[in-house]
């Protein structure tokens, strides 16, 4: 996922791609998918990206952080500072060591060695008009995604939600939770924010189409997604 904001300044958030690597989860194992192409085709060649932000570390969110080259991963946008949390990072290593995987060592720890990490806090100022927000509980460094330009505001979720079920029910929690009661508390302050006004587009890391619309009160604890969302309304914010 790409925006761009103020004079050319372009950030990549988010890989559900996992980018041809040996998983335990069957499904994503060895996936390969054209997404750089896709990217590069929509204006975007790698080399011309200057940030990379992980909301978290599971395996299906830093898959293109690296690549495959010269039987070695290297990072792939290597023009780029990517911005990683360091609770998030340290958890990251612990859960890899824990877990025996491969995840920190393919997808996390090339980048670092390779000198393009700078650790942030997680209310982060990105560039003006891209800022990150904590929202822990799905892993304990997890941050959500903030783009305000113009008096319009959307959200990239991340995990914090996985489906809008949670919208209606924000106390419902998925088995991937790392604090299953920080991850509700976290829910249910995000969504009496990001409601007030009715005007914040939100855009859900693992929604299936459509995945994006503003998030509205419709009751104690409870909100919707409002999906008949045109350009003229999201403005530039997406
Ligand atoms: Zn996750």
């Amino acid at each position: 996922m790409h925006c761009q904001v103020a004079v050319q300044i372009r950030v990549v958030t988010q890989f559900i791609f996992v980018a041809d690597k040996k998983r335990e989860e069957v499904e994503w194992s060895g996936l390969s998918t054209d997404f750089l192409k896709r990217l590069e085709k929509a204006g975007y060649p790698p080399s011309s990206v200057d940030y990379v932000v992980c909301t978290h570390m599971h395996s299906d969110h830093v898959g293109w952080n690296t690549s495959f080259v010269d039987r070695r991963w290297v990072p792939t946008f290597s023009n780029a500072r990517y911005l990683f949390v360091r609770q998030e990072f340290d958890s990251r290593l612990q859960n890899s060591a824990a877990q025996n995987d491969d995840v920190f060592a393919d997808s996390v720890q090339p980048v670092y060695d390779a000198g393009l990490v700078d650790f942030v806090p997680p209310d982060h100022v990105v560039v003006p008009g891209v800022r990150l927000e904590p929202t822990p509980g799905h892993t304990p460094g997890h941050v959500s995604v903030v783009i305000e330009q113009g008096g319009h505001k959307a959200v990239i979720t991340g995990d914090m939600l996985h489906s809008p079920i949670q919208l209606a029910k924000p106390r419902i929690n998925p088995k991937f939770e790392s604090d299953p009661t920080l991850s509700t508390k976290t829910r249910l302050a995000a969504f009496e924010r990001w409601a007030d006004g009715g005007a914040t587009l939100m855009i859900g890391t693992h929604f299936s189409y459509p995945t994006a619309g503003l998030i509205k009160s419709v009751g104690p604890e409870t909100y919707t997604l409002v999906t008949s969302v045109t350009p003229e309304i999201v403005g530039g914010a997406a």
